[in-house]
């Protein structure tokens, strides 16, 4: 059966003005299996102003009772968990198990926010004159904005909605168009925690439709943004006329240095992990892996056989590693990365094509691509692929492997493996990134600040630094007299 999925604007599920609608397609099967309303202008300006309106009763109200709804609809996010990532797993294409862990850190996300929020602390600072003094403030910006991708539907848009609800904004968000139903279903849990009405407004719709609208509004004070580099600086320069606060969280090319005093098996499992996990189709996953020449063919040998025993599968069906990708462009990309690559001399190792099997005929199905014999002419070691691709090269020393990882227009995160304490100290503070993971490939941790350097945008999510992204500073200065 047809799923027929509305907008929230004003604490009303509501279908498009004009009527429009977006397909929804299962990237296992190719089937359109739900449409959403396709937002017009009309609409946007409506989700504005309810914002616009709530904003005053919202943000009068003490953390301790904004934090009330975001944990109750935490516990209900955990409740309807399963649901929810089932409509993720048929959109996204993401195995049903990884689905469910995104859900679940959902969540999570909620109540950290409605934690955090408790510990929004101003500062009193001295004056030279006698009973005079400065006191910091912090006071929620306003109406804020959300436009957030397809790869982690969820876990993108809780980031925002935890960090606005709980600073006291009121939020517009932009779900991605391939993947609306898991965030809809998600925003559901907190309309039934009791949310008022406008507070949170969920717009579905195309990008270059609705991000214009968000953009030139003067109500709307600041949009996070999290997606390509492209669309973020076009973003930016849409903001210029209405000076909002903007956070961008874009591409990355993420490097991984494999040290020769490393505990190879822990490497080898973590390559595996963040190359391939949601097909690679994370901000973070390694593009870039450079391994010790002493060790680089058992490395290689290594890395090649853990990925052969990862098993591809629609997820919704099986308990399987990847399912397919989400959308086509991704499958075409990843072979124009491969095909530049092998124009230029690299060898495949591992993947390239579609799976064999009548399962795999229809449906955005890519084995995981290793390549070796890469050097940095190559897209696949310049450009962010996101799609399941890796490219493996070997290096002499530290000075060569730093010079390589910080090779590149981006710099979200950076990955090292090794057992000395000063080797991972060294590259910790040489490698040029937002986001270090040292013997580990989770960099980003909800307590901690999460952003990139260089071309993969500025502005923090998680972490105290998320929330502040929400709040203007106020000095003031009080004389008692
Ligand atoms: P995208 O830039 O095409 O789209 C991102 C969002 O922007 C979508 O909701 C889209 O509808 C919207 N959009 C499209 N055109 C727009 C416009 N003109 N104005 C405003 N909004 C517009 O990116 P994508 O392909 O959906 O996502 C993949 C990208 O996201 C990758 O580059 C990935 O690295 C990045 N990403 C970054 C992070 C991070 O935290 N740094 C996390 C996840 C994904």
């Amino acid at each position: 059966m047809m799923i027929k999925e509305k907008m929230l604007i004003d604490g009303n599920w509501v279908d498009a003005k004009n009527g429009d609608v977006l397909n929804v397609i299962n990237p296992a099967t190719e089937e359109i299996f739900a449409t959403v309303p396709k937002a017009n202008e009309s609409d946007i300006e409506w989700a504005i102003q309810a914002a616009d309106k709530a904003f005053r009763t919202w943000s009068c109200l003490s953390v301790f009772e904004r934090g009330k709804f975001l944990r109750k609809a935490s516990d209900l996010v955990y409740h309807n968990a399963r649901d929810i990532a089932r409509l993720m797993t048929q959109e996204q294409g993401k195995p049903v198990k990884e689905a469910l862990g995104e859900v679940n850190k959902g969540a999570e996300i909620l109540r950290y926010y409605a934690e955090e929020g408790e510990r929004i602390y101003g500062r009193i600072i001295a004056n030279a004159e006698d009973h005079t003094e400065s006191r910091v403030i912090y006071q929620p910006v306003g109406v804020a904005a959300a436009i957030s991708p397809w790869n982690y539907p969820v876990e993108l848009l809780a980031w925002k909605i935890g960090g606005a609800l709980a600073s006291g904004c009121t939020i517009v968000a932009k779900v991605p168009s391939e993947t609306p139903l898991a965030p809809v279903a998600f925003v559901r849990c907190l309309v039934e925690a009791g949310v008022p009405s406008g507070v949170i407004n969920i717009i579905t719709g195309s990008g270059s439709t609705v991000g214009p609208v968000l953009m030139r509004s003067p109500v709307i004070k600041k949009i996070a943004f999290t997606g390509s580099t492209e669309t973020g600086k076009e973003v930016l320069r849409g903001c210029v006329d209405t000076l909002k606060k903007v956070s961008l969280e874009l591409g990355g090319s993420l490097p991984m240095i494999v040290c020769r005093d490393c505990n190879l098996e822990a490497a080898i499992k973590g390559a595996v992990r963040r190359s391939f996990r949601n097909m690679g189709q994370i901000c973070i996953a390694i593009n870039r892996i450079y391994v010790d020449k002493e060790i680089y063919e058992t490395f290689l040998d290594g890395f090649i056989a853990a990925t052969k025993r990862l098993t591809i599968g629609n997820g919704l069906l099986n308990d399987c590693d990847l399912g397919p990708v989400t959308t086509s462009a991704v499958v075409e990309k990843t072979k124009s990365h491969i095909q530049d690559a092998r124009e230029k001399g690299a060898k495949i190792v591992c993947g390239g094509k579609k799976p064999e099997g009548k399962e795999f005929e229809k449906g955005y199905y890519f084995e995981p691509t290793i390549l070796s014999d890469v050097d940095h002419d190559m897209l696949v070691m310049k450009e962010e692929t996101f799609g399941p691709l890796v490219g493996v090269m070997p290096f002499g020393d530290l000075d060569e492997a730093v010079t390589l990882a910080n090779d590149s227009c981006y710099g979200l995160a950076a990955i090292v493996f090794t057992e000395s304490l000063s080797t991972a100290n060294r590259l910790s503070l040489d490698l040029n990134a937002g986001n270090i993971a040292v013997n580990n490939v989770d960099a980003g941790v909800i307590n901690a600040p999460y952003g990139g350097w260089k071309d993969s945008g500025f502005g923090h999510e998680h972490g105290p630094e998320g929330l502040h992204e929400y709040l203007n500073i106020k000095h003031v200065r009080m004389r008692y007299l």
